[in-house]
């Protein structure tokens, strides 16, 4: 709909074509008449046209100027715009202000990455934690200026096409200012392939783990001496054949049992804790994998007993893994041992070795009692049983698949479950192709 000032400006069109065409007839000249109306009209409208681009390319601040008829609704318009659009720069302004006066304050270093890995923008923090200066550090490459070899490697692993995939854990790094702070690295991608690069102090975070670690390290330590002695005593008890030691046979078997428990507990803890005191992935030499299960077999058949399971070995000879010989052999036997006490007798176990285009894999696959779902993601925690009553009862400590978590990690892997409630469960650990080796010829 146009406005009132548009039927004005024709009307006002329409009586000067009239008055001039009609002068124009009195003096005989309508053309001459009708050509001076266009060329003034049309003067007046660029003249204006001209006002209005220099307004615009003033000061925006400036009152328009006066115009009439359509003219002045036009320089309105633009001028309530250029308001408007003051307003709404104003408010984004102040909400970016807020915005970065909150992430400056933030006591975790944060900073925006381009595409590209160069630093956009980052707050104080950063310049605290990772070194950065301002200006100077805004558009070098972050890997640059953070050189550890870790994180160089870190980077390359970010996926860079689909930021949803990020599922890459943090990374661990000592502060490149200060080499007694130690800081967790996060890359996010985000927006139009960005990535926020978060950087979290965990000095203090650490420390509280290592005192938890020495704790349970220590406590463990020295419960061993004294359950070697009690178990010994125990031994001797049962072994000696007085009237004493007969009446007292089911109590001192009950302590020898418990009293074994109690070591295999010990025990698992000291591994973990030992497992848990260096993190990084161990390079190792190339064990023989299958070797090794045909030892576990073995061990699996004598604590099955008279259960008879069936045992089936799938395992390729030549495949090798490069990795801790011991540690390995505590992940497979915890995996292998598990299938066999949870396993109901005469079931099947079957235990495979072998290699495709994603690495190697050791898998242990059972026809037991099967585990439900909401139950799997948490096996892998320290002392978590699907039934605490039957795992003990079978000797179980708790912490069996958190050592196979952390053994698996040291070697790159990653440990997969597979079960179905009553018809039994897979146990898959995956190693990377760089971990795969073959059996000289
Ligand atoms: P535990 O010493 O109790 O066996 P683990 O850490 O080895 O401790 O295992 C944790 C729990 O996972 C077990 O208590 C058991 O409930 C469940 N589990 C492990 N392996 C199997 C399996 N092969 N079949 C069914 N349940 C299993």
């Amino acid at each position: 709909m146009p406005s009132a000032s548009w039927y004005t400006e024709f009307w006002r069109l329409g009586i000067l074509l009239a008055v001039m065409l009609l002068a124009g007839s009195l003096v005989g000249h309508t053309l001459l008449f009708a050509g001076i109306t266009a060329m003034v009209y049309t003067g007046w409208h660029l003249w204006n046209l001209y006002r209005l681009d220099r307004w615009l390319l003033q000061d925006k601040k400036s009152e328009p100027p006066d115009a009439p008829g359509i003219w002045g609704d036009v320089f309105y318009r633009f001028y309530r715009l250029q308001q408007r659009n003051r307003k709404r720069k104003r408010k984004l302004t102040a909400m970016l202000k807020r915005f970065q006066e909150s992430t400056t304050a933030m006591p975790d270093a944060t900073v925006v990455l381009d595409a590209d890995y160069r630093i956009e923008w980052f707050n104080r923090a950063a310049q605290h934690l990772l070194g950065l200066q301002h200006p100077d550090d805004i558009g070098q490459y972050i890997h640059n200026l953070l050189r550890h070899p870790q994180f160089v490697e870190y980077i390359k692993r970010q996926p860079q096409a689909h930021p949803e995939d990020s599922s890459e854990a943090p990374l661990s790094l000592t502060s490149p200012r200060d080499g007694q702070i130690l800081l967790r690295l996060h890359l996010i991608p985000y927006a139009n392939r960005q990535t926020l690069l978060i950087a979290r102090d965990i000095t203090h975070l650490q420390r509280l783990e290592q005192i938890r670690r020495d704790f349970v390290g220590n406590v463990s330590h020295e419960l061993r001496t004294p359950l070697t002695v009690l178990t010994g005593f125990l031994e001797t008890m049962a072994d000696s054949d007085d009237t004493c030691s007969r009446q007292w046979q089911r109590p001192l078997a009950l302590m020898a049992q418990q009293t074994a428990r109690m070591q295999n507990i010990v025990n698992d803890l000291l591994l973990l804790s030992k497992l848990e005191a260096d993190n990084s992935h161990s390079d190792g030499e190339p064990v023989e994998v299958a070797r090794l299960l045909r030892h576990i077999h073995e061990e699996a058949k004598l604590l099955s007993g008279e259960q008879q399971h069936r045992f089936h070995l799938l395992l390729d000879d030549n495949l090798l893994l490069q990795g801790e010989e011991a540690e390995l052999r505590s992940a497979f036997s915890n995996l292998v041992f598990n299938a066999v006490r949870y396993t109901p007798a005469h079931g099947e176990i079957c235990l495979r070795w072998y290699a495709d285009d994603a690495g190697a894999h050791f898998s242990v696959s059972d026809t037991g009692e099967g585990i439900a779902e909401h139950h799997i993601p948490r096996l892998t925690e320290r002392f978590y049983r699907v039934d605490v009553g039957r795992s003990r009862s079978q000797g179980g400590t708790g912490l069996g698949l958190a050592i196979v978590k952390h053994v698996l990690n040291r070697h790159q892997g990653n440990l997969r479950i597979e079960s179905k409630l009553s018809e039994g469960s897979t146990f898959t650990c995956d190693f990377p192709l760089t971990r795969k080796g073959e059996r000289p010829l």
